[in-house]
């Protein structure tokens, strides 16, 4: 029995030091307080092995004072470990000034009681085969008893205190530790109520001190990490799924309990997963890689896109588990979604805008290398006048109207957006496409315009796309070029690309690059056309410049002024123009023609790309030649963009002694508006406007109208476009002083102009 209590003892002892040169180099005070329990219990335990050993009294007095002192140093130690460990530093006062004075005073007791044993006794007692000496209980003893186990309750009581108070999460830093105070105090009371004289009580002391020291450093720590990190997992805006290496999923956080409605047992089975497994499958991968994709979740409540991703847990080179991160993107998306709409919609009609059309178009064209295609561009016809005339709130109700229509009609793989303006644009497959159909589309919706008096006709130009490696800007180009072609028709809604469409663009851009050559080389002539009296007296001519092509013969200017223009090089036109007209009216006056004049046209642009001013004035003074004799033709389109500035030179230019000549009156609707802003000498009519109307009196009156207003602004008028006899005959009744026209004569080179008025 003694052989086996000392050797659990033994064992017990030898884990001792191993405790104490741990804590030993910790510097936490809790390791230190550890320390100040660990000590006196090695101590006590020692002394009580001795004491089965001892034979003679006076050394069993000896150790039962070590034996029972450092017990009592132990309970000292234990209460001061509670205090550091709940943190309740009151309590410290009680220990310094209370425990630890009465705990000297009973280790001093202890030792004079060695020699005169006044304060307890011990004596023989027979215990099965051998002698122990024990102590009698004495009012001393049972005081002491009282103080020592007093510390325990008093530990006991700080710790539940904690507890307590603790939210149930934390409280598991306490339970363990009442648990092994509980049971100390319950074994070493079992100890005094039995008479042996081996104390197993101790070594339940040493594994509760052991444990207690490793479940307070590693697991409290560890289930404390654990519910934090629970914690934590369930705030996140993500889901994580955690598998064993069973592959058992053992934890799910918050968000997958909420959002999938089901825990970790159903997890893995919910349709959220079927799609990543399937993917993953598909995609063929190792067991140990990582793989992610994107799913769609649909539940009743609420559609979400997840990010799935796995990841493998690895401890060392073996695998221990792996995890889901669910992430939410839907939100993401939903922006993508409106940074898409928003880059790729037009704002007004919330159609394509021109840049994704052309992406769609070009995207179809790469994978639809079979089905023919029309590209078709509509087009308000007098769109501009809709809005001059309703406002422009007005005109983009139609505009939004026309793209509903749009919508309604249009086939499903019919790509359609809006260019800008009031053009739309379609991909519609040749063989869906019905000129009826898309005629009536958009009239058919036009019921909410009733009080609208206006009506619209809708044009149509389109491209059968024929090569699909051109751009499909190019493609565009080609249905514009097919729409203008019918600019002015009234009659014809639908104009397609063709052939003829085609040399006529291969014709512009050959004319394009030819015409800086033309200007240098001389190619363009000045052709006269002259201006006379009504019994045809000559008084001058207007130069107008015709173009001799080498291959092409004489070019009218309607055919490549666009293109002048275009190509930026009308100014230099111009002045070439003016520099012959000014050449010319030297030579007339040489041969002493003083009288006549030369008109010469200004385009908006001399404006701007030229001093005008000095550039006139230059030239008579190059040529030595009266200002009076070189008129100058502005239209009213001319002065628009800088008219302050531009009116200033035009009056300039008339205090200098030239002849102003307001030219096309009556092309705009403003006309007669711009006559009290602009000051010219001479008001030029052109009488295919008026020829246009089809009530002959009416336009007759108008004539008429405009003629006396002209005279009472002082101005000559001029009649250009006249064709007949019985139009002279009106305008000259009406007061028109002179006439250009082919009735006298059309544009003339210059050598047949002398030829046939100077003869
Ligand atoms: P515009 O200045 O109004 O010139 C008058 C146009 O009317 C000329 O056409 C002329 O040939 C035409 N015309 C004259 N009499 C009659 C007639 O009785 N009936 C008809 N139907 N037409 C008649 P053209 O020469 O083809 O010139 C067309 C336009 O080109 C001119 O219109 C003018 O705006 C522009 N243009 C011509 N030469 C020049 C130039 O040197 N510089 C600039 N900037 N523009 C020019
Ligand atoms: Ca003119
Ligand atoms: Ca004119």
């Amino acid at each position: 029995m003694k052989t086996i209590f000392v050797i659990l003892m033994g064992i017990t002892l030898a884990f001792f030091p191993v405790g104490v040169k741990k804590l030993f180099f910790k510097k936490d005070s809790l390791s230190k307080r550890m320390l100040a329990v660990l000590v006196p219990a090695s101590f006590s335990l020692i002394a009580h092995c001795i004491l089965l050993f001892v034979t003679k009294e006076f050394p069993a007095y000896l150790v039962y004072a070590f034996y029972f002192a450092f017990a009592n140093w132990m309970s000292v130690g234990v209460l001061a470990f509670c205090v550091c460990y709940t943190n309740s530093d009151i309590h410290n006062k009680v220990i310094k000034f209370f425990v630890v004075p009465v705990s000297i005073i009973d280790t001093l007791l202890l030792f004079a009681n060695v020699f005169n044993h006044f304060l307890f006794t011990i004596h023989k007692i027979q215990y099965g085969s051998g002698e122990f000496f024990r102590y009698s209980f004495s009012l001393f003893l049972v005081g002491r008893l009282v103080f020592t186990y007093g510390l325990f309750v008093y530990s006991f009581i700080i710790i539940l205190k904690r507890f307590l108070k603790e939210p149930p999460t934390l409280r598991v830093k306490y339970y363990s530790f009442l648990i092994y105070l509980a049971l100390i105090t319950f074994i070493n009371i079992l100890y005094l109520g039995l008479d042996s004289p081996y104390n197993y009580s101790i070594i339940v002391y040493a594994f509760c001190f052991i444990s207690s020291y490793n479940v307070l450093n590693r697991a409290v720590p560890n289930i404390l990490i654990q519910h934090v990190l629970g914690r934590i997992a369930d705030e996140l805006k993500n889901g994580i799924v955690l598998l064993d290496n069973d592959g058992l999923c053992i934890y799910v956080n918050a968000f997958v309990k909420q959002n999938f409605e089901c825990g970790k047992d159903e997890i893995l089975h919910n349709e959220v997963f079927a799609d990543y497994f399937s993917r993953r499958k598909e995609a063929i991968l190792e067991p140990m890689d990582s793989f992610s994709c994107e799913v769609e979740y649909q539940s009743e409540r609420k559609r979400l896109t997840l990010n799935i991703c796995d990841y493998i847990i690895k401890d060392g080179e073996s695998i221990v588990g792996r995890y889901y991160l669910i992430e939410d993107i839907t939100a993401l998306k939903n922006q993508a979604y409106e940074e898409k709409l928003l880059r790729t919609r037009d704002p007004l009609t919330e159609l394509y805008n021109k840049e994704y059309f052309f992406e769609k178009v070009a995207h179809r064209l790469k994978y639809d290398r079979f089905t023919k295609y029309y590209l078709i561009i509509s087009d308000i016809v007098n769109f501009k006048l809709v809005n001059d005339l309703h406002g422009k709130p007005f005109g983009d109700t139609i505009l939004r109207r026309s793209a509903d229509a749009i919508r309604k009609y249009a086939a499903r793989d019919v790509i359609y957006g809006r260019l800008y303006n009031d053009h739309f644009i379609m991909l519609v497959p040749k063989r869906r496409f019905d000129e009826e159909v898309y005629a009536n589309a958009f009239k058919n919706d036009m019921s909410y315009l009733q009080n609208f008096s206006y009506n619209l006709i809708i044009h149509m130009g389109l491209y059968e796309i024929d090569d699909l490696t051109m751009p499909v800007p190019v493609m565009c180009d080609r249905a514009f070029l097919a729409l203008r072609s019918i600019k002015n028709d009234y009659k014809t809604a639908f104009a397609y690309y063709d052939d003829h469409l085609r040399q006529e663009v291969l014709k512009l851009q050959m004319l394009m690059n030819e015409l800086p050559v033309a200007l240098k080389t001389n190619q363009l002539k000045m052709y006269l056309q002259p201006q006379v009296t009504k019994n045809g007296t000559l008084v001058g001519a207007e130069a107008l410049v015709r173009w001799h092509h080498p291959i092409r013969g004489i070019i009218p200017p309607g055919e490549f002024i666009e293109i002048i223009e275009k190509i930026n090089i009308i100014s230099d036109v111009d002045r070439y123009i003016w520099e012959c007209a000014c050449a010319k009216l030297a030579e007339w006056k040489r041969a002493g023609k003083t009288n006549l004049t030369i008109s010469v046209n200004i385009s908006a642009r001399d404006f701007f790309t030229m001093n005008l001013l000095e550039t006139l004035v230059n030239l008579i003074k190059k040529y030595e030649i009266s200002p009076k004799s070189l008129n100058l033709e502005i239209t009213e389109t001319a002065v628009i963009y800088d008219v302050e500035n531009q009116l200033n030179v035009l009056d300039k230019l008339r205090e200098l002694g030239f002849i102003v000549e307001m030219d096309d009156f009556g092309s705009g609707y403003s006309s007669l508006n711009m006559l009290k802003d602009i000051a010219v000498d001479v008001l030029k009519i052109d009488m295919a406007f008026l020829q246009k109307s089809k009530d002959d009196a009416k336009s007759h009156k108008i004539l008429e109208k405009i003629i006396i207003l002209a005279k009472e602004l002082g101005m000559k008028v001029l009649t250009e476009g006249v064709e007949s006899d019985k139009q002279i005959d009106f305008l000259s009744a009406a007061g028109c002083d002179l006439f250009q026209g082919y009735y006298f004569s059309r544009p003339v080179p210059v050598n047949e102009f002398e030829e046939k008025y100077f003869r």
